[in-house]
């Protein structure tokens, strides 16, 4: 989408620090870390958010919860200390880009409920 900011990033048009990149999915640090390891993973397609998924969507959805989901946490070394996976949606759900993404935030221990 041609004025989304994470379309640009996962794009490379906006230049960033993967962490991890496959052929669907980026992953890369939050520019306003919320603890110590907080990750976003970025559809490379643009979909606005959770509830724009689509059927053919299914794929990409299992993707990134069976495959990089575990992957990264593994990798950042907070699968055994525990972490949490966030997507905010809309305006009440405090999402603030909208392009689909991923929150992994591990590192401390969380409180809940969230604010
Ligand atoms: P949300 O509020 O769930 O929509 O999350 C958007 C997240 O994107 C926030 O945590 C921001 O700190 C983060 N963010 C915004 N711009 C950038 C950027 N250029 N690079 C990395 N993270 C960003
Ligand atoms: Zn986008």
């Amino acid at each position: 989408m041609a004025d989304c900011l994470f379309c640009k990033i996962a794009g490379g048009e906006i230049p960033s620090n993967f962490i991890y990149e496959d052929e669907s999915v980026v992953a890369f640090r939050d520019i306003n870390p919320q603890a110590p390891q907080h990750i976003l993973i970025v559809p490379k397609k643009h979909i606005d958010s959770v509830k724009d998924f689509q059927q053919d969507d299914k794929e990409l959805a299992a993707h990134i919860f069976v495959d990089v989901v575990p992957k990264l946490a593994k990798d950042l070394q907070i699968d055994e200390s525990g972490f949490r996976v966030v997507i905010n949606t809309g305006e009440e759900g405090g999402q603030t880009v909208n392009h689909l993404h991923v929150h992994v935030l591990g590192g401390r221990s969380m409180q809940w409920p969230p604010g």
